[in-house]
């Protein structure tokens, strides 16, 4: 017989069916009762082991994480808590578990804790319950692209250019460490290195998402990606996915316009199809802000939170209104922020982001059109010669959630800022000739995966959303 998910069965909910289930042992309570759980939804399935004939050797086997196959006829519950039950008939014991050694207990465990079990936390109901979500967010987001006539392109994960300028690279090499070819001046020769040159892991797939949007007009990319930032911070991971549409013939208020429907619409889906696990979240949120100060607390529930992402609009700010709100803030005159904001042109700090979208507006905010000098030699100059058309989506509780920008188009502008900020223009070579062939204005933004799991699961900890977080010191597993 074709075992149930323990879903189904709690989904059909028909008394008297005979069905087999499989999964692993929560609880075992009075030798009698099972709470058996398979992944397949956050709850349990009691499951009443209650006949004669049972093998007393085969009931110490029933012991937290076990795995087990179990027989029976779905009954009317007689506890409360659970409408129906599985009266057992036949048990078959799949994997034996040692309930002195099992770390996983039937009691509440600390996330520091779990993540050093990163192998075993995904049988709690809370790590359960953010890697379904994360599931969800995943296919709501291709299911948006595709719905909006966008293509997925694959781009490469080992790049030959480290001009993507996002930050530090991973290098990727098969020549010896302790005795590389040298070249005639010391150097490494990389000549010599698989790849006949010098490559990295990709901190970005946006020049060739650019090259593919200019062939197939809208396009995404949704992949790994790596950057050797020593940030030990809760929002950066050495290895994240980053989900980047590219799109010709947008400019900057399109591409603002696409990035908010594109959120909305995938919190709201996910909204829609996750809502046990989002209750869930939502509760074990709630427990965990009032455990903070009062002033440290959200002023909003989890669901209300994403709930109001949804129903608002974000607030579209240029650099220079936000310069000024910051200039003349509170913190600012009163010496608060480490940076302090005396100078058009600084780049803004996450206290800075978090002051104007948790203190100032109280919603997502979009900044755009930011001094040229603190962004990407690829961001489209404005007019004013000062600015660039760049955008930021700032999140509470995040912070940046989304860059993007639109790209400058006009090769002449951009083989001026290439060579301004002394990048190697022979490595660039073919994203100049996108500006040579058919060039159009086009548009995109970066979206970090986990940031974005993060704030619809309300997990304080970028770590606590991946199931196998790589950051700096930390590859185990
Ligand atoms: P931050 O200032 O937060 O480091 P960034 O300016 O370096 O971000 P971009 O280069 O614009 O970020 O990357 C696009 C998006 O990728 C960001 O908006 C963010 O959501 C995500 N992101 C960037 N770096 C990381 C990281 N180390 N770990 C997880 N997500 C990241
Ligand atoms: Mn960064």
């Amino acid at each position: 017989m074709k075992a149930l998910k323990i879903k189904e069965v709690l989904e059909i909910n028909t008394i008297s069916k005979f069905c087999a289930v499989q999964g692993w042992v929560r609880t075992f309570r009075a030798n009698r009762f099972v709470a058996l759980n398979d992944g397949s939804t956050l709850d349990n399935l009691q499951c009443v082991i209650d006949f004669k004939s049972i093998d007393e050797s085969l009931l110490k086997e029933i012991n937290t994480g076990a795995a087990l196959r179990l027989e029976g006829t779905l009954v009317e519950s007689q506890g409360g808590g659970q409408k129906i039950e599985l009266q057992v008939e036949k048990i078959v014991l799949l994997g034996v578990s040692d309930p002195e050694k099992y770390p996983i207990q039937p009691k509440k465990h600390s996330l520091e804790f779990l993540r050093e079990k990163a192998h075993l936390r995904v049988r709690t109901s809370t790590f359960s319950a953010v890697m379904r979500v994360r599931s969800a967010l995943s296919f709501a987001v291709h299911e948006f692209f595709q719905q909006e006539g966008f293509f997925h392109v694959h781009t490469p994960i080992v790049t030959g250019s480290d001009a993507e300028g996002a930050g530090e690279m991973f290098r990727v090499s098969t020549l010896d460490p302790k005795n590389p070819p040298l070249t005639k001046t010391g150097d490494i020769d990389y000549k010599s290195d698989f790849f006949g040159k010098e490559t990295n892991l990709t901190v970005s797939g946006q020049l060739e998402a650019e090259a593919y949007a200019m062939g197939l007009g809208e396009v995404y990319t949704f992949g790994p990606t790596f950057r050797a930032e020593n940030s030990n911070t809760t929002r950066h991971l050495a290895e994240f996915w980053m989900i980047e549409p590219e799109m010709a013939f947008y400019d900057l208020n399109d591409n603002m316009n696409l990035a908010e429907k594109f959120i909305t619409t995938v919190l709201k889906k996910v909204v829609s199809r996750c809502k046990k696990d989002l209750t869930f979240l939502d509760e074990r949120y709630t427990k965990e802000e009032n455990s903070k100060p009062l002033i440290e607390r959200s002023p909003m529930g989890l669901l209300e939170k994403i709930n109001f992402v949804v129903g608002n609009e974000f607030k579209r700010v240029s650099y220079s209104e936000a310069y000024e709100i910051l200039r003349n803030s509170k913190p600012n005159k009163k010496k608060k922020f480490q940076f302090p904001i005396n100078e058009w042109g600084v780049d803004l700090q996450s206290e800075h982001e978090r002051f104007l979208v948790e203190k100032h507006f109280n919603c997502p905010v979009i900044l755009f059109d930011y001094p040229a000098d603190i962004k990407a030699f690829y961001m489209r100059r404005n007019d004013d010669n000062k600015t660039v058309r760049a955008m930021d989506i700032l999140f509470p509780g995040i912070g940046e959630i989304v860059g993007g920008s639109q790209r400058e188009e006009r090769l002449e502008v951009l083989e001026k800022r290439i060579k301004e900020m002394e990048i190697d223009k022979e490595e660039l070579w073919w994203y100049l000739d996108l500006r040579r062939f058919g060039s159009v204005p086009h548009s995109g933004f970066g979206l970090g995966f986990e940031r974005l799991v993060q704030f619809t699961t309300g997990m304080n900890n970028i770590r606590d959303v991946i199931p196998f977080p790589r950051t700096p010191q930390n590859a185990a597993f």
